[in-house]
């Protein structure tokens, strides 16, 4: 099992490959989301977007979120349904562990669990396209 470290780099050129248009308050937003490793909320990604342009609006964060989920940039996670949390997409694939006390998110990566589900869906006649598994928890004491 392997933790995860947050590293990616999604250039502008590849935004613009996909036909996004590339405006300065989007890009203070793909930093936001660069430099994160927590898996901010779109409140979070604006009070940060907003250090870097003040001209960033709510409405612009979530109007770009919207838009770079549907070119697949971003991916959108909803851990227990206390709201959209977000992180790049172009990254390693990785499942998520969520502390229920604090919220933090921790990333891993276990080819066992991988293997595992793989065996699973073939059983039953599938292949997988995507999954994505959650773990929710407290720190043992
Ligand atoms: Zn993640």
């Amino acid at each position: 099992m392997q933790i995860m470290s947050n590293e990616n780099a999604h250039s502008e050129t590849d935004l613009r490959a996909e036909g996004v248009r590339v405006t300065r308050q989007r890009l203070a937003i793909l930093h936001v989301l660069r430099e994160a490793s927590d898996h901010p909320r779109a409140e979070d990604i604006l009070t940060r977007a907003r250090l870097q342009d003040p001209s960033v609006s709510q409405a612009t964060v979530y109007r770009t979120l919207a838009m770079l989920e549907k070119a697949g940039t971003v991916l959108r996670n909803e851990f227990d349904g206390a709201g959209a949390r977000y992180e790049l997409a172009d990254r390693h694939h990785h499942d998520h562990l969520i502390d229920l006390d604090t919220g933090v998110v921790v990333e891993f990566q276990s080819p066992r669990i991988e293997q595992l589900q793989a065996e699973i869906a073939a059983e039953l006649g599938y292949e997988i396209e995507w999954h994505r598994l959650e773990l929710y928890g407290r720190k043992a004491t």
